[in-house]
């Protein structure tokens, strides 16, 4: 069990080519992305910091987001940009594998959790279905919900350093016993607020809806779809005599004259 929670602090100070591509998806000079063990929903991915031997930050600074807030306020917001850096990279890869896959694209989660199980900070990048036979408890559910406060999103944690400083004291000392409760409160559903009496019940409620929102996406795109078929038959009856390059460079006179007029 011990080893378990250490497995993280380990990746990260192995070269990345040691990895076993199960673990590893992509890294760079600063940082690992590796795929989560037990994902909790259809894309779930983790961001840690690299530690190196000529690393400034030790194993111990890096041990958790609050050890990171502790220490040097710049130091810790150049890390956790670095890693937001990567987190926007990996998202726009999530989100092509999401159209590759399932024809849509959904809201991606990126962020921290206010009291981590692992040793070694580690940014969660996960979409926001929460749809995954490995989201089992309530305590899984509510450590990524988005709107009870666990789940620390990273654009919130950066606004930290811009505010006064006792706001940022207040926010960096993530007691762990303040955030362990918010694990207990009862379920309800992140997308339309809904109480859930029980895990079976919400799982089946995320499925449906991410169903629903993957059906409306669809029917989205079938009507553009339809649309511009009908469009392109409107546009070749009226070029009948035309060559179609000819027309399109009519167009965008048009288009250019209409700015014009504006
Ligand atoms: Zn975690
Ligand atoms: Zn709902």
């Amino acid at each position: 069990m011990a080893d378990a929670l250490l497995i993280l602090q380990k990746y990260a100070q192995r070269l990345p080519s040691s990895l076993p591509q199960s673990i590893l998806f992509s890294h760079s000079s600063e940082t690992l992305t590796i795929y989560d063990a037990y994902p909790k929903a259809k894309f779930h991915f983790l961001i840690l910091p690299r530690v190196k031997p000529q690393s400034e930050l030790s194993l111990k600074d890096l041990d958790s987001l609050k050890s990171l807030l502790a220490g040097d306020k710049t130091r810790a917001k150049q890390v956790i940009e670095a890693l937001n850096e990567d987190a926007m990279i990996l998202r726009k890869e999530i989100e092509d594998e999401m159209m590759k896959l399932y024809g849509f694209k959904w809201s991606i989660y990126i962020g921290f959790h206010g009291a981590p199980s692992m040793h070694h900070l580690h940014l969660h990048v996960l979409s926001s279905d929460l749809c995954s036979s490995k989201l089992k408890n309530k305590k899984h559910f509510n450590s990524f919900h988005p709107k009870l406060g666990f789940f620390l999103h990273i654009d919130d944690v950066l606004s930290w350093f811009e505010a006064d400083p006792a706001y940022f004291t207040r926010m960096a000392a993530l007691e762990v016993r303040e955030y362990e409760a918010l694990l207990k409160k009862d379920l309800f559903c992140w997308k339309c607020d809904s109480v859930m009496k029980n895990m079976p019940i919400l799982k089946a409620h995320l499925q449906k809806e991410w169903d629903e929102e993957a059906a409306q996406a669809k029917a989205r795109a079938e009507r553009k779809r339809r649309f511009q078929e009908r469009y392109r038959k409107t546009d070749v009856q009226h070029s009948e005599a035309e060559p179609s390059d000819a027309h399109i460079d009519k167009k965008q006179r048009t288009s250019t004259e209409n700015e014009d007029v504006r």
